[in-house]
């Protein structure tokens, strides 16, 4: 009680002597001292507890959070409108773009192209790939550059570290095709022997990769039609396939149907008729899936048969084809395993990880603790291990347990909500009324292979 007086006849002291403005400047900064800086930071999610938990167990490979709803295209295409002081090289680095990459693209445009030509309010096309999460660390696929409306030049990566030149004539005229044919054989082969194009089929096979098993999941009867365009120079002569607008696959009965569209952010991706878009975080068919080597029959495990051992899906694939990451993720393992052979292990979050067997070798770069974007290459299909012939022996780990990839449920990639999923409406309307009104037609017939 003492104490009380004292500190109250103190204040009263400092009130006569100390201004009335200092001291309710002292007394303002009391809340802002006493807040509890550490319960403000103890609400936040504790990121890192995460991450210590996962460095614990994969020695030095740390977790990056997966975000369940955003997966941006691991390529992507992006047209620049020159601005008034722009160059080339300012645009692509603004880009993220690495000056090496800047300097040869130039020495390839020189006697051919004057960097210098282009002008403000023109549009450069480029093709991109994040290198990492880090925002404009990206690689330059493909640059396209237009001198004239009827003519283009494209810079393009031949290999791991160079690029090479052409040019072409600018298609001016675009039309649709259809396609709708019944699946006897693999998807790829009875498309091709009803005359789509060879590039059109493996982005169909690519766009319902995300949940269609393409060796056991297509039947003898089951039926595809497609919508894509035909791009057409200014000449009449065929330019190149394009987009490909309609993708539907009758699996037994059950109709899948997807349409592209461009969200307002500018993401194209291909959407059901709910909203929901096709992309998964993981795919079904983590391989080159017009390389399997028949739709159906090979239902068993070449080895072991299915049963409880044995939860994988076999993909039976010629030696050398492309397998796919399934999913965003960090390469976790990467040796040869026993049976399995050449192994390679990716983790993509806290609770599910992909394993891919009997490869017949890593991508180049594929090494432990690696980041890999979903779809990104990370190896090839081979016969190592205990295997009697080349295919991939596909895994999904939920919790470390392996389970049936076909029967876990995955969120869709993206849900279109309220003004855009209105105007996904529309769009896929205007697919629809195109669609029905063209006639089924196959312009393109090849020779039997
Ligand atoms: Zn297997």
């Amino acid at each position: 009680m003492k104490f009380v007086t004292a500190l109250i006849w103190a204040f009263r002291r400092l009130v006569a002597k100390v201004p009335l403005g200092v001291l309710l400047l002292i007394l303002s900064l009391v809340p802002v001292l006493f807040i509890d800086w550490t319960s403000t930071y103890a609400a936040r999610p504790d990121l890192n507890a995460d991450r210590n938990k996962d460095t614990a167990t994969t020695s030095s490979v740390r977790l990056f959070p997966v975000l369940e709803t955003d997966f941006p295209p691991p390529t992507y295409t992006k047209v620049i409108k020159v601005g008034k002081k722009d160059t080339l090289t300012s645009i692509l680095r603004r880009e993220g773009i690495s000056l090496i990459t800047v300097s040869q693209i130039q020495k390839k445009l020189k006697n051919i192209f004057d960097p210098r030509s282009i002008k403000p309010g023109q549009e450069i096309e480029l093709q991109i790939t994040p290198l990492s999460s880090r925002i404009k660390h990206n690689a330059l696929e493909r640059i396209v550059l237009r001198p004239d409306i009827y003519n283009e030049i494209i810079v393009e990566k031949v290999g791991k570290d160079s690029f090479g030149i052409r040019s072409q004539k600018v298609p001016i005229e675009t039309r649709l095709t259809k396609s709708i044919g019944v699946i006897d054989g693999s998807l790829y082969q009875s498309a091709m022997r009803a005359g789509v194009p060879d590039q059109v089929i493996m982005r169909f096979i690519k766009i319902f990769s995300w949940d269609v098993d393409f060796q056991r999941g297509i039947r003898r009867g089951d039926k595809y039609q497609v919508m894509y365009e035909v791009l057409y120079t200014k000449e009449g002569k065929l330019a190149r396939f394009g987009r490909i607008k309609y993708a539907g696959l009758n699996l037994q009965g059950r109709h899948r149907v997807l349409y592209r569209y461009k969200t307002s952010k500018g993401l194209i991706d291909f959407f059901d008729k709910k909203g929901f878009s096709a992309r998964k975080p993981l795919m079904l068919t983590p391989i080159d899936g017009a390389r399997l080597s028949s739709g159906y029959g090979k239902r068993r495990h070449p080895i072991l048969g299915y049963n409880k051992m044995h939860r994988g899906l076999d993909f039976a694939a010629p030696v050398g084809t492309p397998i796919y990451s399934a999913g965003d993720g960090i390469i976790v393992e990467r040796r040869r395993k026993g049976f399995y052979g050449k192994f390679i292990r990716v983790r993509h979050n806290s609770r599910f990880e992909t394993a891919y067997a009997h490869l017949s070798s890593y991508k180049r770069g594929v090494v432990v603790g690696k980041r890999v974007r979903q779809g990104q290459v990370i190896g090839f299909v081979g016969s190592t291990g205990r295997s009697t012939g080349p295919h991939l022996h596909y895994e999904v780990r939920r919790n470390g347990k392996a389970v049936n990839p076909r029967r876990i449920k995955m969120p869709s990639g993206i849900k279109l909500k309220g003004r855009e999923l209105r105007k996904y409406e529309r769009a896929r309307k205007e697919i629809i009324n195109q669609y029905s009104a063209l006639p089924d037609q196959n312009p393109f017939p090849v020779s039997e292979k």
